[in-house]
C-alpha cells in the first residue's frame, strides 16, 4: 500500500495483540441507578486484541469491546482506582477499578487506552469534502476515527489521553465535537465519584485496609453510600 506508519502503529499493534490478566476490584453504577450502595468485589479482568472480559467467580459478567464508546480514565493514582465509562444504548455505565499495585493500574490504564485505537482505513475519497485522497503522506490520518482523509479535513490537533497519546495528534473535522463530549464525559464521572468519596472517607478508608487483607476472602463485599 505504499504506506509507512512507524513506530507508533506497530507499538499500538504490539500492545493490541498481547493478552494482559489481571485481579482487581470493581463497583458500577448506571446513570440514573437508584440503589444507595455501591458494592466492591473481587474481579478478574482480561484484555485481548481490543476486548475486555471480566470474571467474577470465574464465569465471565461482562465482555466489552473497547470501541469509541468506552472510556478509560484515572480517578485516584493514590487509591489505585481508575473508572471504564461504557455507553451502550445511550446508557451510561462506570465502572470503578481498584488494582492491588501502582504499576497494575498504570499498564492497564495505558493498555486499555491503547486499545481504543481505531485501525487505519484506506479510503479513495476524503469522507469529509469528497476530495481524492493520495494515500502517500503519513500524517493523513484521523487518530480519533482512523480514516484517511484529506490534508485539508485532518488539519486539527487535539491531546488525545484518552487514547493513550502523550502529546497532540492530528484528528479530522469530524471528530472534534466527540472528542470535547468525551472530555465531558469523562469530567462529570470524575466529579461524582470524587463527590461520593469526599462524603464517604472513612468507609472509603476502612475498605483500603480491608483491601490489603482481603486476597483470601473473594466473597466479601462493601458498600459505599450513593446518593
Ligand atoms: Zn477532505
Ligand atoms: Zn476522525
Amino acid at each position: 500500500m505504499g504506506l509507512n506508519y512507524s513506530k507508533e502503529l506497530q507499538l499500538t499493534d504490539e500492545i493490541k495483540a498481547k493478552d494482559f490478566h489481571g485481579q482487581f476490584y470493581r463497583c458500577t453504577m448506571k446513570q440514573g441507578q437508584t440503589s444507595p450502595y455501591w458494592f466492591w468485589q473481587p474481579i478478574k479482568l482480561k484484555l485481548s486484541q481490543g476486548i475486555l472480559q471480566c470474571y467474577n467467580n470465574e464465569k465471565i459478567d461482562s465482555s466489552i469491546n473497547m470501541s469509541q464508546h468506552t472510556f478509560v480514565s484515572v480517578q485516584d493514582p493514590q487509591l489505585r482506582e481508575f473508572i471504564i465509562i461504557i455507553i451502550r444504548d445511550s446508557a451510561i455505565t462506570f465502572w470503578r477499578i481498584r488494582a492491588q499495585k501502582l504499576c497494575d493500574m498504570a499498564e492497564w490504564v495505558y493498555a486499555l487506552r491503547v486499545s481504543k485505537r481505531p485501525n487505519v482505513k484506506i479510503l479513495e475519497k476524503c469522507q469529509i469534502c469528497s476530495q481524492k485522497i493520495q494515500n502517500d503522506r503519513r500524517s493523513s490520518y484521523c487518530r480519533f476515527c482512523g480514516n484517511i482523509l484529506c490534508k485539508k479535513c485532518t488539519h486539527y490537533k487535539a491531546n488525545l489521553e484518552i487514547m493513550g497519546y502523550k502529546s497532540k495528534q492530528i484528528i479530522c473535522k469530524n471528530c472534534i465535537t466527540e472528542v470535547r463530549s468525551v472530555k465531558k464525559l469523562e469530567a462529570f464521572a470524575r466529579l461524582k465519584i470524587k463527590e461520593q468519596n469526599e462524603t464517604k472517607l472513612e468507609r472509603s478508608m476502612s475498605f483500603q485496609g480491608d483491601m490489603n487483607h482481603a486476597g483470601n476472602r473473594p466473597d466479601r463485599s462493601y458498600s459505599v453510600d450513593f446518593t
